[in-house]
């Protein structure tokens, strides 16, 4: 008999297997709207031919910004890149204790985690495949080290769910698998696959079914040694004379597919969050430190751009004092390379074709926030042996990821308790930075009841009220890539604009890159031939 299937409607088993098809169908949406691209970068670029003397402007001091920066300098551009910040680096960024950040409309935070603990507020993982952000952090000797997305001892919880118990991932991912494999194998021998399977075929896919699902010898996934080697026993196999190891039970399965904690099985299968996913040593604006170290002489920083103007044989742009304020100055260059997102550069004057101007005003930004949180002690390794990786919850503040780093130190530890996006983003920065992170603390004491003890202090950013980017990243849909994409993507006069928002990997620094180095590539073939 099946385990725990007694109770199990139709409609539950059909939402159950339709999350088998779940990873494909969700790359599938995915890629539609730009994300899942595998990256077409294959190595260093090559600007051949003599720009003469020919001086570029660059607008912003993000990745975007310091790779065009980086490049057109090494083959003899004069650049300058004018940035509204104090630093370089733009979203990527670390914030560590002694750091002050103030949001729009003039919420002040002062970070207090320790010496050596951090939060990134933006980019946090890069995939092993984004090949232009790791060959950079190769060519500027950026330390790298593993980014843990998945870990089979993290957390899958819903507050409607195993009376709001939260359930260890090994869990549910063996005992769903396990469920499914017998299914399909009870189905199988009963002949429901006759019309697609051949005999010979039958064979090997109950085999392989018996081996992916761990099911015993007649095909049922039951407590045992086979389904315990994958979720864990209830008591593990010890030395010497210790109690002998005693199977676990698995979970029924109307209660995973009721619990709905399978939706969040998949994730690590994506092709954006695949193992080996990696971070810099010491937080991600190491990448940024790393440009700064080679274009920090470009930049102009505290230069708030305000308008944008050109005619057939330069680029001229007003700035001000963004801490002081006052007169305006202007910067010329020939040519003009401009990283400021589109949510704010649509607030700015710029002269530019009626078709690229629709496009600057017509990509909208998703809001998301992260809360950043002091432990006393790092009581998830302490008492739940969790190293790394993500535990996903139905609550409002979606996850908890807990440092990939510095694994066994003492004392305190940082963790993101917070990453939300749109309407739960919007939630959260209704209220004062303390609230904020008084609601994450609430909703992850679900999850981990030694919040309340061990919580220090915490710090968040809600990306929308950043007041240099206004929002996470350009969130393209089919329709107004059609209309808008190329445009965008043009060179625009003396104008070409690059970012993550000019890429097919919006949200992804790879994405940010690729788009600098293919306007820096088309800008530099029209100098040298022109
Ligand atoms: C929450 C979040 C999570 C993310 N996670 C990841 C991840 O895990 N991995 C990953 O690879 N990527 C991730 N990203 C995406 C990544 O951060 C971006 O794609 C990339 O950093 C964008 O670089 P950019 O140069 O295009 O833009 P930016 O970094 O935004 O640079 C633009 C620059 O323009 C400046 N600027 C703005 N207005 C003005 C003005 N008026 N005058 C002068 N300068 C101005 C800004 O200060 C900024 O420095 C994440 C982003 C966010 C927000």
């Amino acid at each position: 008999m099946l385990s725990g299937t007694s109770q199990l409607s139709r409609r539950d088993l059909l939402a159950m297997i339709g999350t088998l098809a779940g990873s494909a169908a969700m790359y599938q949406a995915m890629t539609t709207l730009g994300f899942a691209e595998e990256s077409p970068y294959k190595g260093p670029i090559k600007l051949d031919g003599d720009p003469k003397g020919a001086s570029v402007l660059i607008l912003g001091a993000g990745l975007a910004g310091m790779v065009a920066a980086y490049e057109l300098a090494k083959v003899g551009y004069k650049v300058q890149i004018l940035e509204y910040r104090e630093k370089a680096g733009g979203r990527c960024w670390t914030i560590r204790g002694g750091d002050k950040y103030t949001e729009l409309g003039g919420f002040e935070q002062d970070c207090e985690f320790d010496e050596g603990l951090y939060i990134n507020p933006g980019p946090w993982r890069i995939p092993y495949h984004h090949h232009a952000v790791l060959d950079y952090c190769k060519r500027l000797g950026v330390k790298l080290e593993a980014f843990v997305q998945v870990n089979h001892n993290a957390y899958l919880h819903s507050a409607k769910a195993f009376g709001g118990k939260p359930q260890r991932y090994r869990h549910i991912n063996s005992d769903f698998n396990g469920h499914v494999a017998e299914l399909l194998s009870k189905v199988t021998k009963q002949g429901g696959l006759d019309q697609t399977v051949s005999t010979e075929d039958r064979e090997k896919l109950l085999e392989a079914l018996q081996s992916w699902g761990a099911l015993d010898e007649n095909y049922a996934y039951v407590a045992g040694d086979h389904s315990s080697e994958r979720r864990g026993f209830e008591v593990d196999p010890g030395g010497g004379q210790m109690p002998i190891a005693k199977p676990s039970q698995p979970i029924g399965l109307t209660d995973i597919v009721q619990s709905g904690l399978w939706s969040n099985l998949s994730i690590g299968n994506l092709y954006e969050y695949q193992t080996t996913m990696l971070q810099p040593v010491g937080g991600m604006d190491m990448i940024a430190k790393a440009f700064e170290r080679e274009v920090g002489e470009m930049i102009r920083y505290n230069s708030k751009i305000i308008s944008i103007d050109q005619d057939d044989k330069s680029v001229t742009v007003r700035y001000e004092d963004s801490q002081k304020g006052g007169e305006p100055q202007t910067a010329t260059a020939d040519w003009c390379i401009c990283t400021v997102p589109f949510s704010i550069l649509s607030q700015i004057e710029i002269k530019v074709s009626p078709e690229m101007k629709a496009a600057i005003e017509n990509l909208p930004y998703a809001a998301a926030v992260k809360v950043g949180l002091q432990f006393k002690r790092r009581f998830w390794e302490e008492d739940e042996h969790i190293y790394g990786g993500i535990s996903f919850t139905d609550l409002p503040n979606t996850l908890i990821s807990y440092p990939s780093t510095d694994y066994h130190s003492p004392g305190k530890g940082v963790l993101l308790g917070a990453y939300s996006w749109e309407a739960w983003a919007y939630e959260f920065t209704s209220l004062p930075p303390e609230q904020r992170v008084q609601k994450a603390l609430e909703y992850g004491a679900q999850i981990h009841p030694q919040y309340k003890d061990e919580f220090d202090n915490g710090v968040s950013v809600g990306w929308h009220r950043v007041p240099w980017t206004l929002g996470c990243y350009g969130e393209w849909t089919e329709e107004k890539r059609k209309e808008h994409y190329q445009a965008a993507s043009s060179i625009d006069g003396r104008i070409a604009m690059a970012g993550e928002h000019i890429s097919y990997i919006p949200a992804w620094m790879e994405g940010a890159i690729l788009s600098s180095l293919d306007a820096i590539g088309r800008l530099h073939q029209r100098v040298v031939s022109g």
